[in-house]
């Protein structure tokens, strides 16, 4: 049933510190049809969050009680703290054929994949180590033992970062920023992804898609 949705769904997953958001960020600046899905969680507000914009913050009992209520389409327990994606968002806006990013860790974007095989699973890799604890200690958002338990879960992202389609080197910013919108546009060149959006032509042309991956 996934094949026919016309939005495509994108999943980037990273260690702490290699800089997905910012590059989240400036993509959803450059492709504003792609919509963020807004994850919950029961991690405390850094500085400067807001509740709804970054994430729905909330407590560990709530959260737990509309798990198993099957409200979250993925959810995970991330360096202590539970995070989940809503289930009723990305199903709207994939019948609605909108585009849909979800910045989620390795562990959902398993689930995730089990129930949309075309997700496209992209994974943030820093260029170092060095640059990865260095991008950890600046932020300065985080406790020192918040960060070192970042530094050490990094190790754990990373190994399954070949479970992802695409790996980009945050490195030069503008080079991975370019990456990442050439990805997103070839998903959406994708021949399902065009049959879907273009039913009407596809039919004129006699072009009969649905066993398009
Ligand atoms: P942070 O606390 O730094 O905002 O996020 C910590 C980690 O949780 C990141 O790796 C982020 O991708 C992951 N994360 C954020 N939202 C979700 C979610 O809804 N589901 C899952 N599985 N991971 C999430």
């Amino acid at each position: 049933m996934s094949q026919h949705f016309s939005g495509s769904l994108f999943m980037v997953a990273a260690p702490s510190g290699a800089g997905k958001s910012t590059l989240v960020n400036a993509l959803l600046a450059q492709e504003p049809t792609i919509k963020l899905s807004i994850s919950t969680t029961t991690r405390p507000p850094r500085p400067g969050e807001e509740h709804g914009r970054e994430y729905f913050f909330t407590t560990a009992e709530d959260f737990v009680k509309r798990a198993a209520a099957g409200e979250f389409l993925e959810w995970a327990e991330v360096h202590g703290n539970y995070y989940g994606t809503s289930r009723i968002f990305v199903e709207e806006q994939m019948k609605a054929g909108t585009d849909i990013l979800l910045e989620i860790d390795w562990q959902g974007a398993r689930q995730v994949k089990k129930q949309f095989p075309q997700a496209a699973g992209i994974f943030i890799l820093p260029p170092s180590i060095a640059a990865l604890e260095e991008r950890l200690h600046k932020r300065g958002q985080d406790e020192p033992h918040v960060i070192t338990r970042r530094l050490l879960a990094a190790g754990g992202e990373i190994a399954h970062a070949p479970e992802f389609e695409y790996a980009i080197i945050n490195e030069e910013f503008p080079v991975a920023l370019s990456e990442l919108s050439a990805i997103v546009r070839s998903a959406r060149c994708r021949f399902a992804q065009q049959a879907a959006r273009n039913a009407s032509l596809f039919a004129q042309l006699g072009i009969h898609a649905e066993h398009a991956e």
